[in-house]
């Protein structure tokens, strides 16, 4: 059985994923992170980097969600402009809410993809249920002293699979 923490894919930022890749997996819906996934953790909305890549996927056919662990004041101004389906207060990596993101999609779990830039929320959550999991970089290294612990055991993670990870069959 495959770990739960590996992620299908590796990439930079979500803004260099190369949309053909998803495509070829058959991914219909993607769920998607705000905090340090689209923009650094302490920014408040959205820029127009964010609304040219949610216009790029909603263009290319994707269906579009965001699951964030941020309160409900955190994710709706966030999404103010953008209007995407949203769950917020997610607890990730807890199965109701990666199944909350699945029904407001309409797509099944083989068939939608999740974006985040944590092994053990949103990778984790994500392989539980049978989505195509890609983890991004963080966007910024500011962040709460038990994340920047856990970014440690993450490095080893990444390191001990590496030859499991962007390998696409
Ligand atoms: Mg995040």
């Amino acid at each position: 059985m495959r770990n739960n923490l590996i992620p299908k894919l590796h990439v930079n930022s979500p803004y260099e994923l190369d949309l053909e890749v998803l495509k070829k997996n058959s991914i219909k819906g993607v769920i998607i992170d705000i905090d340090n996934t689209l923009v650094p953790w302490s920014e408040k909305y959205a820029d127009q980097r964010v609304v040219d890549l949610v216009d790029k996927l909603l263009d290319a056919g994707f269906k579009l969600c965001i699951l964030s662990n941020g309160t409900k004041n955190r994710v709706s101004e966030f999404n103010k402009d953008l209007k995407l389906p949203a769950v917020h207060n997610a607890a990730k990596p807890s199965r109701a809410a990666f199944k909350k993101a699945l029904k407001l999609l309409g797509t099944e779990p083989r068939c939608t993809a999740v974006i985040g830039d944590q092994i053990f929320t949103d990778i984790l959550g994500g392989n539980r249920l049978g989505l195509f999991t890609v983890l991004v970089v963080p966007m910024s290294s500011k962040e709460f002293i038990w994340t920047r612990f856990v970014r440690q055991i993450e490095k080893l993670i990444l390191k001990k699979y590496k030859h499991l990870i962007n390998k696409l069959d």
